[in-house]
């Protein structure tokens, strides 16, 4: 972390008015190894939203219930190249993939009734399952900030844009603002960077979190996660990052990263300013040197 500590460049994510707030100098990393212990560095009480991390999540918990067949009929699994609130779709008119906000905004969507009209008590029990997954990953009741929630809510335009356009292209089967509402809850969820290390651990397992030892997931939609985040996870950034760092990994605009080395260990980072592709700075290099000193990258034949 010394290395990296110095580095101010990047901008917190000022487009959620409520994050423009946060300490941009906020920067915490924590590991959680195979048997679930935890170690941590900096500001490690520091909770924040886990904003787009949510994303393989969710996308783990609509594999869960209805399958790859009927999840791949809906989205599809490749790179976009594209920023992550781009309005991109195949010829098929599938969000490219689900860590895209098109494609995270569908996976949501996927967990309400097809129906167009959804009253808010089930949206708020579909989010409690969504709470309770999560926690399940992170080992901990996870809770939500509601300013950053309302605060989303009520200025984003761009992805109630995108969401009205898959209406439009006739694939999102339920209410665009209920589907909204419900992305709109997970991403705003807080986590510190000992909890994505617990996520990423448990990911990491097979689907089995080594804090708790409960299989949260099964081992082929945690291998499935881990192939998504290797291509899509970092969004136009994934191929430098695939390259220099070599770990499955996704970012959020809260400034968190969550990285994993498949079998062994889950990473956590936490830093709030981002980059042009609005993962966080500090983020990416800290993990940059972790994989480096430590030979963490999944492809090391050294
Ligand atoms: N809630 C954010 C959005 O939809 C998540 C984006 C991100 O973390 N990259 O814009």
């Amino acid at each position: 972390m010394a290395t990296c500590a110095g580095d101010t460049s990047g901008e917190v994510a000022g487009y959620i008015p409520e994050l423009a707030a946060v300490d941009p100098d906020g920067y915490a990393l924590a590991l959680c190894v195979h048997d679930g212990h935890v170690y941590a560095q900096g500001d490690t009480d520091t909770a924040f939203t886990i904003q787009s991390i949510s994303k393989p999540l969710t996308y783990a918990l609509v594999l869960s219930r209805l399958g790859t067949a009927a999840t791949d009929a809906k989205i599809g699994v490749e790179p976009s190249g594209e920023a992550f609130n781009e309005v991109s779709v195949d010829e098929r008119r599938r969000p490219r993939n689900p860590m895209i906000n098109a494609g995270a905004i569908l996976t949501a969507s996927m967990l309400l009734p097809p129906v167009k009209s959804v009253d808010p008590g089930t949206v708020d029990r579909v989010f409690g399952d969504i709470v309770e997954f999560y926690s399940a990953c992170a080992g901990r009741r996870l809770a939500l900030d509601e300013s950053v929630y309302r605060s989303e809510a009520t200025t984003g335009s761009r992805n109630r844009a995108i969401a009205y356009m898959l209406d439009s292209f006739g694939v999102l089967d339920t209410s665009v603002e209920a589907a909204l509402d419900l992305y709109y809850r997970q991403c705003s969820l807080t986590v510190t960077a000992a909890d994505l290390a617990a996520i990423g651990a448990t990911i990491a397992d097979g689907g089995v979190n080594p804090r708790t030892g409960r299989q949260v997931m099964s081992h082929e939609v945690a291998q499935r996660l881990l192939s998504v985040m290797t291509t899509c996870g970092m969004y136009d950034g994934a191929g430098d990052w695939v390259t220099s760092v070599g770990l499955p990994a996704k970012s959020g605009v809260g400034g968190g990263i969550m990285a994993v080395l498949p079998g062994q260990l889950g990473i956590g980072v936490y830093s709030p300013r981002l980059d042009q592709h609005g993962n966080s700075v500090r983020g990416v290099q800290t993990c940059r040197e972790l994989s480096t000193n430590l030979g963490l990258h999944m492809f090391n034949v050294a």
